[in-house]
């Protein structure tokens, strides 16, 4: 189970969106490991320290999200920080975009493209097509396109956070887990539970939600084939976890 340990700063209506997203995990992905004690306290499940602080003001830094402290064995997270920079949380909220910002940034913090490389999920890597090879992830890929190759397509682009760390814009489309938050709705898609089965989760699949690849017109009216285009997602910075020693 997801804990959330928020800082004083953050408000009651700021801490119900949290509250929502992780109990969205919850009913996708398995995190009822063993107790743990770390740091004089009996951990168990996953703790996500939240914040919301000034950090530059509105653009640039958006904050940071990812696991810090991961199980022995496993190597799954024990520890993560989502720490977010209030000008910018005040943008999205008034966008309506900021609950689907902490879903998508939620997953960053249980392994989503934050472990793939430390598990050797990704082939290609540094080239125009680098792909996630997970058994599992791959199999719904082949059930979305079936003439798509064997491992899923990951973002070509983008910075160190973006790139190899998303399933692919241009194939996905408003996918939750492309690296942009695109559409008006953003299916978090059986592919993405795949994922964290590949990582090493316990998944449920019943709480997906339908997706379907989206045609080129489609993308195009959504404005994904477009070359300017704002990326709140891509001004997250991302955490280096440590192994909790056994
Ligand atoms: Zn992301």
């Amino acid at each position: 189970m997801i804990t959330l340990a928020f800082s004083d700063e953050v408000s009651t209506s700021r801490r119900e969106v949290f509250e929502r997203a992780a109990t969205r995990w919850d009913g996708l992905i398995n995190t009822g490991f063993d107790p743990i004690r770390f740091e004089g306290s009996v951990l168990t499940g996953v703790r996500i320290d939240v914040s919301i602080t000034e950090i530059d003001g509105a653009d640039g830094v958006l904050g940071q999200a990812g696991p810090t402290v991961l199980r022995p064995g496993p190597e799954l997270p024990l520890i993560g920080i989502m720490e977010f920079d209030s000008a910018d949380v005040v943008s999205l909220e008034s966008r309506g975009s900021f609950a689907d910002v902490i879903l998508h940034e939620m997953a960053h913090v249980l392994g989503f493209g934050t472990l793939w490389t430390r598990k050797n999920l990704i082939t290609g890597t540094g080239t125009m097509d680098p792909r996630f090879i997970g058994s599992a992830a791959s199999r719904e890929f082949a059930a979305l396109d079936p003439d798509g190759g064997r491992a899923v397509p990951l973002a070509n682009t983008g910075g160190a956070g973006t790139r190899e760390g998303h399933w692919r814009e241009l194939i996905f489309g408003n996918e939750l887990l492309t690296g942009f938050l695109s559409g008006a709705d953003r299916p978090l898609s059986r592919l993405s539970v795949a994922s964290f089965e590949d990582i090493g989760y316990e998944v449920d699949y019943s709480g997906a939600d339908a997706f379907s690849l989206p045609s080129f017109r489609e993308l195009a009216l959504t404005g994904i084939t477009e070359a300017v285009r704002n990326c709140d997602l891509c001004r997250m910075g991302r955490t280096e976890p440590i192994v909790l020693q056994e």
